[in-house]
């Protein structure tokens, strides 16, 4: 059966439970699509074709003997920074080159028992730190709309690879806008879980007070589907909360009836590219069309927000990746003494960026700047989350944009860091306050590239968010565009 590879979890789920496909016929779809399309898009790092299609069997077995539940037997693919027991897990560097994970994690120990297949490990910036995939040292991810464009990042491989129909879905994680930006420049669905509701454990860490995993998927339904599955409390991650875990389908209705949006002022401002702002406040409008009462909101501190992230974000850093040292993970260079060694190891095996924010982090965190630099910055932090009580005393969610502009082109942004951080102004307020957010897309501009809308929400609610995706998503067909590989490629296949 042909096409299996571009169909939703959700449906594909429908087709294995009447018997309308196996299981094995869907991972050798996608295994096709990989092996036709992956050359231009770059988002696999790693494949394991023949276990993938063991598991399928099995699962299909299974299934023959009345076992397995909805996600039985679905293929998923994997950012670079989860482990998933006897793959690597390189985190996009050159300093885990080499290392299998020994162990799952708590995420991905859920989705195993539910059946889920891990057929492979897409690209991502090096430890998670970028917006464009370009900090990989592993290899170039494209946009599979233009492949002369970045798929945003750093969870660049998970969203091309969903985006080109090489996945039917995708984890990631989101530190600052990891998830919702790549989804939304890859014109797929992106959710960032609230702070505490999936387990990071086996995440390997960026920083610990902002990572969340999450997953990129073709529409809502199937956002909805995979949190549910990965969401709860767990022993192992202290931050964890315990909260039951609603059934997030459940909240999943056609009308927006009853419910109050708020447009944040400060999040349509100069410097927004005009075609992403009128595709946002078309969807606006949508959303009023759709019943929502839609009120303007302020959150005032939100200027402030991409000096506190990378002040933040940059501390942790320093601090999580000390432990990549030589000694127990990966490549190892050697010195006459053990300082030595450490000091060769980490300057052959990081890259610029991570070098940039270990140093940046470092110096925040010393002695004589510590006050004026982190303590000011978790104030600030405070602030940015007070900002977002407020406005959410008034409304269920905010409608926003995911990034200032569409897709850029490689190489664009990469030798100005500055830049690429400004791209991140609407993300990371999420992450500093520890809402969820959902980025689903929104419309596409002149010259073809995808628009994401943003939809924030209280800590918690992601039901709120996923209702207000799915009812937009399911109102808005016309915006869906089948990805075609001959045709959107033209530059570099041959
Ligand atoms: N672009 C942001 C950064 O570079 C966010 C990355 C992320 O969410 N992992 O830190």
């Amino acid at each position: 059966m042909s096409g299996l590879n571009a169909i939703t979890l959700h449906e594909a789920a429908d087709l294995l439970a009447r018997g309308a496909c196996s299981s094995e016929e869907l991972v050798r779809s996608v295994l096709g699509a990989i092996e036709q399309r992956d050359g231009t898009v770059g988002a696999y790092t790693w494949l394991n074709p023949e276990q993938a299609i063991e598991q399928a069997r099995a699962a299909d077995a299974a299934r023959r003997g009345g076992h397995g539940g909805p996600l039985a037997g679905l293929p998923l693919a994997v950012k670079e920074v989860l482990n998933v027991r006897g793959q690597p897990c390189t985190c996009g560097s050159k300093i885990l080159k080499g290392y299998l994970s020994p162990y799952d994690a708590t995420a991905i120990a859920r989705l195993r028992e539910q059946g889920m297949i891990f057929l492979g490990r897409v690209n991502m910036d090096e430890f998670a730190m970028g917006s464009s995939t370009e900090n990989s040292a592993l290899q170039t991810t494209r946009n599979p709309w233009d492949p002369t464009r970045v798929p945003g990042g750093s969870s660049g491989g998970s969203a091309a690879a969903v985006a080109a129909d090489e996945a039917l879905a995708a984890l990631g994680t989101d530190t600052g806008g990891s998830i919702r930006q790549p989804a939304s420049f890859c014109g797929c669905v992106g959710l960032k879980p609230s702070y505490g509701r999936v387990s990071r454990y086996g995440l390997t860490a960026y920083a610990s007070s902002l990572d969340q995993i999450g997953p990129l998927t073709k529409d809502v339904r199937d956002a909805a589907l995979l949190l549910g599955a990965m969401a709860g409390a767990d022993p192992r991650d202290s931050s964890s909360v315990r909260q039951p875990v609603p059934d997030y389908t459940a909240a999943l209705q056609a009308d927006l009836k009853g419910m109050k949006l708020g447009l944040p002022r400060e999040y349509f401002i100069g410097g927004l590219d005009p075609e992403v702002e009128s595709a946002v406040r078309a969807a606006v409008d949508r959303c009023r069309r759709l019943g929502a009462e839609v009120v303007e909101v302020s959150l005032p501190h939100t200027s402030h927000a991409i000096a506190t992230y990378y002040i933040i974000a940059c501390a942790e850093a320093s601090a999580n990746l000390a432990r990549f040292d030589g000694v127990r993970y990966g490549a190892r260079v050697e010195g006459a003494d053990p300082i030595e060694m450490y000091g060769r190891t980490r300057a052959a095996g990081f890259g610029p960026e991570v070098k940039r924010r270990i140093i940046l982090g470092t110096y925040v965190l010393s002695s004589g700047y510590y006050d004026a630099y982190y303590l000011r910055a978790q104030k600030v932090r405070t602030l940015v989350r007070r900002d977002f009580e407020e406005a959410f005393r008034g409304v269920d969610a905010l409608l926003t944009p995911v990034a200032p502009t569409p897709a850029y082109r490689i190489g664009e942004k990469n030798e100005d860091p500055l830049q690429m951080y400004l791209g991140d102004i609407f993300t990371v307020p999420a992450n500093l306050a520890g809402l969820c957010g959902l980025s689903v897309p929104c419309g596409w501009t002149k010259s073809g590239l995808p628009i994401g809308l943003q939809i924030l929400g209280p800590a918690f609610r992601e039901e709120n968010i996923l209702r207000v995706g799915h009812a937009y998503e399911q109102s808005a067909p016309e915006l869906k565009r089948r990805y075609a590989p001959a045709s959107r490629t033209p530059n570099t296949e041959h």
